[in-house]
């Protein structure tokens, strides 16, 4: 043969029986076929054999497998991030003349994505008060396709009567979707919850050291998968098996962190909660979230993002200076990683209530507590 050839030759020189602990990362977009009758285009790869990389290679099918175990969905499709994860459900749960409902303290994007492009193909996507429980009911149209809960929610925290929108909704045959990435998929039981689909930010938790974007969608049964795929594959929502990878060795050590987060996060959160330039800190674990009494019978336990407002006489500008003046906590948006990070809203957007600029998040990493506390009463300081 030519060496030319040679060069191209993809069948393997080395022995093929490495066993790992460690899931391969597996590279490629073409499969090869046995013959021509095995060739299959499918999306569904988990079911009917592997088809074309754009719908996982084994890195991402085995991350998608796992979280499917992890979350006891019927199967679980892996998407470039969380945001991608939220864009698939609103195309696939909604179409010209929908309607779908999304609490007013949703990721920002996702309300972005309601005003945005689900009004450009004429679906109405109606805010709601996260707080409204069964009182859901009464927003309930005849066209109604969609209700999405996050709880809690981004930045203001409010944790759903999860429970009582699945029920109101699935009365009148509804489906009902959660961003369920404050919990890792683990800290609320979303399927046991009757969710029908549910979301995370794969970039948060299980990823965990702020070096991925990945998002997951896990269907509660047969009929979501089949409702998701095929949008799935006509978005083509590709991920990286080198992401897939690390996610893989992020969810392996998930366990250790989430409760050495949760620890530090709880001695932060109690600290601020008595300090006297300090309004009222927004933690799922503390009497002072709105919605506490539902993360007390729903959840397993929480996690290291968490606010908290300043008193009145603390100015927008202090806040600022409050946040710039912090050494160890970095400034920054997303969460769930090993870094603290600390960031002001100066223009939450939810109605009947205005910050005025003294509303701040922080997500507690794995530095130890007590420095984080020194890091921020230093910065207070400046308050006396
Ligand atoms: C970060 C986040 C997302 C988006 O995730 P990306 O991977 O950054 O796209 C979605 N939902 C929630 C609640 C988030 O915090």
């Amino acid at each position: 043969m030519d060496w030319r050839t040679k060069l191209l030759n993809p069948d393997p020189q080395a022995r093929r029986d490495y066993v790992s602990l460690a899931t391969p990362v597996y590279r490629g977009s073409t499969v090869v076929f046995e013959n021509q009758a095995a060739v299959n285009d499918g999306w569904d790869q988990a079911e009917n054999g592997y088809s074309y990389g754009l719908y996982g290679t084994p890195t991402a099918l085995e991350l998608a497998a796992r979280i499917a175990y992890l979350e006891s969905a019927h199967r679980t499709l892996v998407v470039p991030g969380g945001q991608a994860a939220i864009a698939l459900v609103y195309m696939a749960y909604c179409q010209a003349g929908s309607h779908a409902l999304v609490p007013i303290s949703a990721y920002g994007p996702n309300k972005e994505m309601a005003e945005g492009l689900m009004r450009g193909f004429n679906v109405e996507v109606e805010p709601y008060d996260p707080l409204i429980g069964a009182g859901i009911s009464e927003l309930i149209k005849d066209n109604t396709t969609l209700i999405w809960c996050e709880s809690p929610g981004s930045v203001t925290m409010e944790i759903q009567d999860v429970p009582a929108i699945v029920k109101a909704a699935h009365t009148r045959g509804v489906s009902v979707a959660l961003d369920n990435t404050y919990a890792a998929g683990v800290l609320f039981d979303a399927f046991a919850f009757n969710v029908d689909v549910s979301v995370q930010a794969l970039t948060k938790y299980i990823g965990g050291h702020s070096d991925i974007l990945l998002g997951s969608v896990s269907a509660r049964d047969a009929n979501a998968y089949k409702a998701l795929g095929p949008v799935y594959r006509q978005l083509g929502l590709a991920v990286s098996p080198d992401d897939c990878s690390l996610a893989l060795r992020g969810l392996q050590t998930l366990a250790v962190r989430l409760s050495q987060l949760e620890q530090s996060t709880l001695q932060v959160a109690n600290w601020l909660s008595i300090h006297s330039s300090v309004d009222a800190v927004f933690h799922p674990a503390l009497p002072s979230c709105p919605g506490h009494d539902h993360w007390k019978r729903d959840f397993t336990g929480s996690a290291s993002v968490f606010s908290f407002e300043f008193k009145e006489h603390i100015t927008a500008q202090q806040a600022i200076s409050f946040i710039d003046s912090l050494t160890l906590f970095k400034i920054g948006l997303s969460w769930g990683g090993v870094t603290s990070l600390a960031v002001v809203y100066p223009d939450v957007d939810r109605p009947n209530k205005d910050y005025g600029g003294r509303l701040v998040r922080l997500n507690i990493g794995l530095e130890a507590a007590d420095d984080l506390i020194s890091d921020l009463d230093s910065a207070m300081q400046a308050f006396n």
